[in-house]
C-alpha cells in the first residue's frame, strides 16, 4: 500500500484551486493528472527578459518584453498548414510578426485583437526580412514591465494553458510536498552536496540548478534500478517448471533456410533457461529482420513438447494477426494447435478459444493484451513470449506471470537497438541474447535526405516507383502535441495523394476502427493497394516484401531508433530498396548529423550508440518524446553519469535489506511509490 504521506501528491489535479473541466483536457494532454505530476513538471528552460521600448533596442535572439499593437491577422493559406501571423507595430512604428503554429493559432487570435495594445514577451528572431516572435511566453493587457529581469521558468504547454497558469498550479503542488525521510545513501548524499527531496523540487522550478536536477534524476534512476532488482530477486525465489523438449516437434519444422549462428546460439541459451526451475527472464534483442520469430517459435515448441502451453503477446492487432499467420504456416507440419485472440474476438469464436485454452487443446495462442485478461484461463501456461517488449511495461509482464500454475518462463523480444547504458535501465532484470548477425543476402537500403520543400519531386519519384509495380510506404509524423492534428495531417496527405494515384492509396492510423485498419492493411499486403499512408502504427512488424520505397515526412522529428525501425519495413525482398527522409526548412546541427548517420549506416546498434552521443544533454525534449528511455526526468547525460551508481546502490540495498524493512529500506519503499515503480514493492510481503 502506498504510504499515507504520499496521498496529497496522488490526489487528482482538480483538487487544486482553479482547475475545472476546461483545464483538465490540456493538463491531460501533458500527462498532468495528479498533483505529483505538476510537482515533477520541471521547466524546459528559464528566461530572463529585458523590457524594451521598440525592437530597434533589442538584438536578434534576445528575450524581450515590449508593447505591440496588432495591425493585421494573416491566416495560413490552407487550413491547418503553415503559420498564423499577426502583424503588429511597436512604439517606434516598426512592424514585426507574432507567429503561431498549429492549434496555438487560436490562442494567438484571441489574445491579440487588431488595434489593441498588449505586452508581448518572447524571443526576437528573424524571419526573412522581418523580425518576429514565435509563440510568445506571455501576452498581457497590462503590467508587462514587471516581468523584466525576473528569472522565469518556461514550461511545456498545451492549448488552453498559459505560463502563469501552469506556474500557479506548480506552486500549489509544491506547497503540498510532504516531509519524507531521505532514501539516498548517506555517503553519496553528503559527497554530492545534494538538497533534500522537497528542496530539490522547489529549486528545480526556481532556476537552472544542476545539483537539484541531478538529485531528482538520481531519484528516478534509483527507483527504476531498485524496482528491477526486486523483480529479479523475486523471480529467483519463484518456482517455475523445468521445460525440456524431446525435439519431436522441432524436428518436423521445415524451415526454408538454415539458422544463423546467432539464432542457434540464442536457441541454446533459451533452451538452457527453460530447463531450469527458476523462471526464465530473457530478452532477445535483434535488429529488424534479424529473425526473432523463428527463435520464438522454437522456444514455444519446447514448451509444447514438454506438455505445456505457450503464448505470444504482440503490441498491436495488426502484428498479432501477422504473427499468427506466419506461425500457423510454419507449424503446419507439426500438427500443433494455434489460435489467435484479440480484443475484437467476441461471442462464439471467443468462447471456443477460451475453452480450448482452459482444457489445453489449444497449445499456442497469439494475441494482444486480451490474452491475459482475467477471463482467460490457461490449462498449463509454460512460456510467455512478448514481442516488441518496449511497448509493454514491467507491470504488464508481471500480470502475465500470474497466469500459470507455476510462474511461466518469459522471453521478451525487441528490435529497438538500445545503447548499452540504457539496456541496464530498460531490462536490468533480464538476461540478454543478442541476434547480432543478419540472415545472409540482405540488400542495403539506399537512404537519402530531401528537403520537404521538394515535395513535388518526391511525389514524382513515388509515381515512377509505383509504375514499376512495386509498392511504397508513406509515413506521416506523429507529434505529441495532439494526435488529432497528426491524423488530420495524415488525412490531408492521403487526400492529396489519392488525387494523383486514385484507388492505389490506402490510409492507416491509430484512430481508425479496427476493421477498416485491417481492410486497408490487407489491401496493401495483397498488393492490391500500392501506396500505404500511415502514421507510425506501421513501426513494428509489418512485412510486405514488395514494398521497396519508404518516404518519411519530417524525419528530424523522429528518434533515430524509431527511424531505423521504420526503415526496416523496406529492404525485405530481392529488389533494391530506397528510403527518402524528408526534412524541414531549418535544422539544428545535431539534427543534420543525426540524419546523416541514418544515411551512412544500417547497423541499429551503431545508430543507437551514436545517437546517444550526438544528443547528449542537448535535445531533451526530443528524447522524451521519442520515448527512447523509460525516464521522464533524467536526461541522457544524467543517465550515463548516474545510472551505474544507482544500479550498484540498488543492488547493495536489496542484498542487505531485501524486504526493505530497515529505515532506509522504508524510505526507499516510499520512493518506489513516488516514482511509480511500485510493482517492485508489491512483490514484497506486506508491500
Ligand atoms: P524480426 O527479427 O524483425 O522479427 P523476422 O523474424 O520477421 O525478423 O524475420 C525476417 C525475415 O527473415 C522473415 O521473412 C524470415 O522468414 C527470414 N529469416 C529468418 N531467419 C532467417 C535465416 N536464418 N535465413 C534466412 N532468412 C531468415
Ligand atoms: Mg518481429
Amino acid at each position: 500500500m502506498r504510504p499515507d504521506k504520499l496521498n496529497p501528491l496522488f490526489a487528482e489535479v482538480h483538487t487544486l484551486d482553479g482547475v475545472g473541466p476546461k483545464l483538465k483536457k490540456p493538463l491531460d494532454r501533458l500527462g498532468l493528472t495528479r498533483v505529483r505530476d505538476l510537482a515533477y513538471h520541471l521547466p524546459e528552460r528559464f528566461v530572463t527578459r529585458r523590457a524594451v521600448g521598440n525592437v530597434d533596442e533589442a538584438g536578434e535572439g534576445e528575450q524581450i518584453i515590449l508593447q505591440l499593437t496588432p495591425t493585421e491577422h494573416k491566416a495560413p493559406f490552407s487550413q491547418g498548414r503553415g503559420p498564423y501571423r499577426i502583424l503588429a507595430q511597436d512604439a517606434a512604428g516598426n512592424i514585426i510578426a507574432v507567429t503561431y503554429f498549429g492549434r496555438a493559432s487560436y490562442t494567438g487570435k484571441k489574445l491579440l485583437p487588431v488595434g489593441e495594445t498588449r505586452w508581448v514577451a518572447g524571443r526576437l528572431d528573424r524571419y526573412g526580412d522581418m523580425l518576429q516572435i514565435v509563440h510568445p511566453d506571455h501576452v498581457l493587457e497590462e503590467g508587462g514591465g514587471t516581468l523584466q529581469r525576473l528569472c522565469e521558468p518556461v514550461y511545456a504547454l498545451a492549448e488552453g494553458l498559459t505560463q502563469p497558469k501552469v506556474a500557479g498550479l506548480v506552486a500549489q503542488s509544491l506547497a503540498k510536498l510532504p516531509d519524507l525521510a531521505e532514501w539516498i545513501e548517506p555517503a553519496l548524499f553528503d559527497r554530492e552536496g545534494w538538497p533534500g527531496w522537497a528542496d530539490a523540487l522547489k529549486l528545480g522550478h526556481k532556476s537552472d540548478n544542476a545539483v537539484a536536477r541531478d538529485r531528482l534524476a538520481y531519484d528516478e534512476l534509483l527507483a527504476n534500478s531498485l524496482a528491477l532488482m526486486l523483480v529479479r530477486a523475486d523471480n529467483r525465489q519463484r518456482k517455475g517448471r523445468a521445460l525440456v523438449g524431446d525435439g519431436s516437434l522441432r524436428d518436423r519444422l521445415q524451415l526454408p533456410f538454415p539458422l544463423t549462428g546467432a539464432q542457434e546460439r540464442s536457441n541454446r541459451e533459451i533452451a538452457g533457461d527453460m530447463a531450469q526451475i527458476s523462471p526464465m527472464l530473457r530478452l532477445l534483442q535483434g535488429d529488424v529482420g534479424a529473425g526473432k520469430t523463428v527463435v520464438a517459435l522454437e522456444a514455444m515448441l519446447i514448451a509444447v513438447e514438454a506438455g505445456a502451453q505457450a503464448a505470444l503477446l504482440a503490441p498491436t492487432e495488426i502484428l498479432a494477426r501477422q504473427h499468427f499467420e506466419t506461425l500457423r504456416t510454419m507449424l503446419a507440419p507439426t500438427g500443433v494447435e494455434i489460435a489467435l485472440l484479440t480484443g475484437r474476438d467476441k461471442g462464439r469464436g471467443r468462447e471456443g478459444i477460451l475453452m480450448g485454452l482452459m482444457d489445453g487443446t489449444i497449445q499456442m495462442v497469439v494475441g494482444t493484451h486480451a490474452i491475459f485478461q482475467d477471463t482467460v484461463t490457461y490449462n498449463d501456461l509454460g512460456l510467455v513470449v512478448i514481442d516488441e517488449q518496449h511497448r509493454f511495461g514491467v507491470a504488464q509482464r508481471l500480470m502475465l506471470a500470474k497466469k500459470g500454475k507455476t510462474t511461466p518462463h518469459t522471453l521478451a523480444m525487441t528490435a529497438t537497438p538500445i545503447p548499452r547504458t540504457l539496456t541496464l535501465a530498460q531490462y536490468g532484470e533480464m538476461e540478454v541474447s543478442r541476434l547480432d548477425e543478419l540472415p545472409p543476402g540482405r540488400q542495403a537500403i539506399d537512404t537519402r535526405v530531401f528537403p520537404q520543400a521538394r515535395m513535388d519531386e518526391v511525389v514524382d519519384g513515388v509515381a515512377r516507383h509505383l509504375d514499376t509495380s512495386q509498392q511504397a510506404y508513406w509515413v506521416c509524423p506523429m507529434v505529441n502535441e495532439s494526435e488529432t492534428l497528426d491524423i488530420a495531417a495524415a488525412e490531408a496527405r492521403y487526400a492529396a495523394l489519392t488525387k494523383q494515384f486514385g484507388e492505389a492509396v490506402v490510409l492507416v492510423h491509430g484512430q481508425l476502427p479496427p476493421d477498416q485498419k485491417d481492410a486497408a492493411m490487407k489491401r496493401f499486403s495483397s498488393g492490391e493497394a500500392k501506396l500505404l499512408i500511415a502514421t507510425t502504427v506501421i513501426e513494428v512488424g509489418v512485412d510486405v516484401p514488395a514494398a521497396t520505397l519508404m518516404v518519411i515526412e519530417q524525419a528530424e522529428r523522429f528518434g533515430l531508433a524509431q527511424l531505423h525501425q521504420l526503415r526496416g519495413r523496406v529492404g525485405r525482398g530481392s529488389e533494391k530498396s530506397v528510403c527518402l527522409l524528408l526534412r524541414g526548412e531549418t535544422l539544428s546541427e545535431t539534427s543534420k548529423k543525426r540524419l546523416a548517420l541514418m544515411r551512412e549506416t544500417q547497423d541499429g546498434f551503431r545508430i543507437a550508440e551514436e545517437d546517444l552521443e550526438l544528443r547528449g544533454g542537448g535535445e531533451l525534449l526530443g528524447t522524451r518524446q521519442s520515448g527512447d528511455t523509460p525516464f521522464r526526468i533524467a536526461t541522457l547525460d544524467q543517465i550515463q553519469k548516474w545510472l551505474p551508481v544507482a544500479h550498484d546502490d540498488a543492488r547493495l540495498l536489496v542484498e542487505r535489506d531485501g524486504g526493505l524493512s530497515t529505515p532506509r529500506g522504508q524510505a526507499a519503499r516510499t520512493l518506489l511509490y513516488l516514482m511509480e515503480r511500485d510493482w517492485g514493492v508489491q512483490l514484497l510481503r506486506g508491500g
